[in-house]
């Protein structure tokens, strides 16, 4: 399961939001939110974040 495992490095840019192929991913506000049911895990949204934030949670 994808992460913001470093919150203070989030941009808020939406990148993994618009990549993410299954609409799991929702921008509020300054929160990212994952909905676990819907990820594949596919590690889209951790390889397209460009600072790194998001990082896969075991
Ligand atoms: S791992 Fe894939 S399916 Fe899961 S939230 Fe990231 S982009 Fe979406
Ligand atoms: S791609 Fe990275 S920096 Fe951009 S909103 Fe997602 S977690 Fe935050």
């Amino acid at each position: 399961m994808p992460a913001i495992n470093i919150p203070e490095k989030c941009l808020h840019c939406g990148a993994c939001v618009g990549v993410c192929p299954k609409q799991a991913i929702v921008l509020e506000g300054e929160k990212i939110k994952i909905d676990k049911k819907k990820c594949i895990e596919c590690k889209a949204c951790v390889l397209m974040c460009p600072v790194g934030a998001m990082q896969i949670k075991r």
